[in-house]
């Protein structure tokens, strides 16, 4: 039986249920936070604020979530570790690296910076930290990672921003682990991921493009659902630069076009993001875990989406991109 690494041990993949494949515990700007905590306060506080935010998720019916926080987002697995503890849900953490250009200063001179200097091919330690962390555990916490995440933006395929990607294909290569991308629909960069990780020789089912449900483009998105990407249709609730109407509105179009089997859904929230102003959320009323259940479902049904392909994005889906070819 095929398993997924959550936080609390091996799954089962026929287990993981209803799955939101992408929303953060923490978001946080790790050496910031480390220096001015005065906003984040008491660590008690916040695990017990998680702890209730995500069983109130639970309770709606949400079995699994997906936590694609990697390097640059402030990933800190003994906290997610508490946490994981005292609520009924699967959490899936994730390897990998977030940046739109470069890599972290950590990286400048180790691995291929060093190519020229030393006249031969330096492999990159990044390929080895995600291996590890997908093999032996996240920094002696014993909790595997289980799947990989990088990132591409506006800013498109940077030098740091190909070195990830091309990083994140190798250790998915050694470990089979599926892999995630933040991406920019906008300005279509789901296609330099195509040519980047069809190089690499990575199966776009084993891949989601992450924020796909930020454009309204069907046509870009239909094509890049039929190259067969795995759509992240996975930020309902921020509604700043679209409304709930134009998010809601493509997953129907999509799924009007037959791309159901291509497409999850998702929220990309979190309990405490250190990326807004205090007042901020106060914009984004529907930025919480349960939008998708309390308001985004019963829209995609008034609107024609069946349960089977509801079914299908929050749970086959995710089952078959952990899973993989069989
Ligand atoms: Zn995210």
């Amino acid at each position: 039986m095929p398993q997924v690494q959550t936080v609390q041990g091996p799954v089962d993949t026929a287990e993981l249920g209803t799955t939101l494949m992408h929303e953060h515990v923490f978001v946080l700007s790790a050496d910031v936070q480390q220096n001015h905590p005065e906003e984040w306060g008491s660590e008690d506080d916040r695990v017990a604020d998680a702890v209730a935010k995500l069983t109130k998720l639970a309770g709606v019916g949400v079995r699994t979530i997906v936590d694609p926080t990697v390097i640059g987002l402030g990933r800190y697995v003994p906290r997610i570790q508490r946490i994981a503890e005292q609520v009924d849900l699967n959490i899936v953490v994730a390897t990998g690296c977030y940046t739109y250009d470069d890599v972290p200063f950590f990286f400048h001179h180790r691995g291929p910076a060093l190519n020229e200097a030393l006249g031969t091919e330096v492999p990159d330690p990044m390929v080895d930290m995600f291996v590890g962390d997908i093999t032996d555990g996240i920094a002696g916490t014993g909790v595997r990672a289980g799947l990989l995440k990088c990132a591409i933006d506006r800013q498109g395929l940077t030098a740091g921003v190909e070195r990830v990607m091309r990083a994140v294909a190798g250790a998915h290569r050694a470990t089979g682990t599926p892999i995630t991308v933040h991406t920019h629909p906008g300005t279509r960069q789901g296609l330099a991921v195509q040519q980047v990780l069809a190089d690499e020789g990575v199966d776009p089912r084993r891949v989601v493009l992450g924020h796909s449900g930020d454009t309204t483009d069907v046509d870009h998105l239909s094509e890049l659902a039929e190259a067969g990407f795995v759509l992240g249709m996975d930020r309902f609730g921020i509604n700043l630069e679209t409304t709930f109407e134009a998010r809601a509105d493509t997953v129907v179009e999509m799924c009007r076009r037959g791309h159901a089997g291509q497409m999850v859904l998702s929220q990309d929230a979190s309990c405490y993001i250190d990326w807004l102003a205090p007042g901020v959320m106060d914009l984004l009323p529907q930025w919480h875990y349960t939008h998708i259940h309390e308001d985004v479902l019963p829209y995609l049904r008034e609107h024609g989406v069946t349960d089977e392909q509801i079914t299908t994005m929050l749970v086959d889906v995710p089952r078959r991109y952990f899973e993989g070819a069989r």
